[in-house]
């Protein structure tokens, strides 16, 4: 049977805007040797701003447009960001066969013509050479039948408590800190740096980061668990693959929600520290 005392940690938790799933969870949380970050969304906010529009042999104006246009129907926080820059209102007759491809980008027909905006990985898939300029933030180029038209770069911001996040999970005993990302070296270096966390991997595809997942498993001891954190764009089946899958549920998808064991729902990065703490001392009431 259940100790009594299990109710009350996930009572106390949940005061805390801290949403428990199952006491088992709140047992597994309290052996976790190694904590597995998201970036996007997760340790920063998932709100990107436009840094530099740099076009080739169009306007800004029209660069952007085709990001935006090409965005339009994509709930993802870049295509959030590229139609705020933009602005004005999409006239969606001029759209169609649009296909997000995850971890990529968006291609869609605009005005006849095939748009291609993401990453590196979706130009070389769209055979298009691209500037290969090394550059601080997240780089989204744009490309139309094919052809170069330029790169729009945004950057994201941590959130307030990322740092203290990780200090107190530090603090706590955690062995191993690690970030999973999409998102390019330069920018996801930048951000474990700043935020003390030593081991990150960048560049993943989903299915990447599912198999990184695994290869950090056999770092770990037989009786630590191992806990991923995410926001759920894209990370929900490393969230279902974990010991305990948390999510994070400001800004995090319903899918996330839905897959994570434990909930935070504050979107504070520091509560999963908390979280530990309080499963850590129920387990003591407990035994
Ligand atoms: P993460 O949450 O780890 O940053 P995602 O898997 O959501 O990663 O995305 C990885 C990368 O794929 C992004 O950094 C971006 O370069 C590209 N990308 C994904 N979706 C879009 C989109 N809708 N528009 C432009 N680029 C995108
Ligand atoms: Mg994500």
């Amino acid at each position: 049977s259940i100790p009594l005392s299990f109710f009350g940690g996930i009572g106390g938790a949940s005061k805390k805007g801290i949403l428990v799933k199952g006491s088992n969870y709140l047992e597994a949380l309290a052996q976790t040797e190694i904590v597995v970050f998201d970036k996007t969304g997760t340790l920063t906010k998932g709100v990107f701003t436009v840094q530099e529009v740099k076009p080739q042999n169009i306007s800004k104006e029209e660069l952007l447009e085709l990001a935006a246009f090409a965005e339009s129907y994509s709930n993802h926080p870049i295509s959030l960001s590229l139609k705020n820059a933009y602005g004005k209102d999409i006239d969606n007759t001029r759209i169609a066969n649009v296909e997000e491809v995850s971890g990529h980008g968006v291609v869609a027909e605009i005005d006849g013509k095939s748009v291609a905006v993401g990453n590196a990985k979706l130009m070389d898939k769209q055979n298009v050479s691209y500037s290969k300029e090394e550059l601080i933030g997240t780089v989204v180029h744009v490309a139309a039948d094919h052809q170069y038209m330029g790169y729009i770069l945004i950057a994201d911001e941590l959130k307030p408590d990322a740092k203290k996040a990780i200090q107190d999970l530090k603090s706590a005993g955690i062995k191993e800190l690690v970030m999973l990302t999409g998102d390019n070296k330069i920018v996801a270096d930048k951000v474990a740096k700043e935020l003390g966390i030593d081991k990150v991997y960048s560049e993943l595809l989903p299915t990447n980061k599912v198999e990184k997942l695994e290869e950090i498993f056999h770092s770990k001891s037989q009786k630590g668990k191992l806990s991923f954190v995410g926001d759920g764009i894209n990370d929900a089946p490393v969230l279902a693959r974990a010991d305990i899958g948390m999510a994070m549920g400001g800004l995090g998808s319903d899918a996330a929600i839905e897959a994570a064991d434990i909930v935070i729902m504050t979107d504070e990065p520091s509560k999963i520290a908390t979280a530990m703490k309080i499963s850590k001392k129920t387990l003591t009431i407990a035994n």
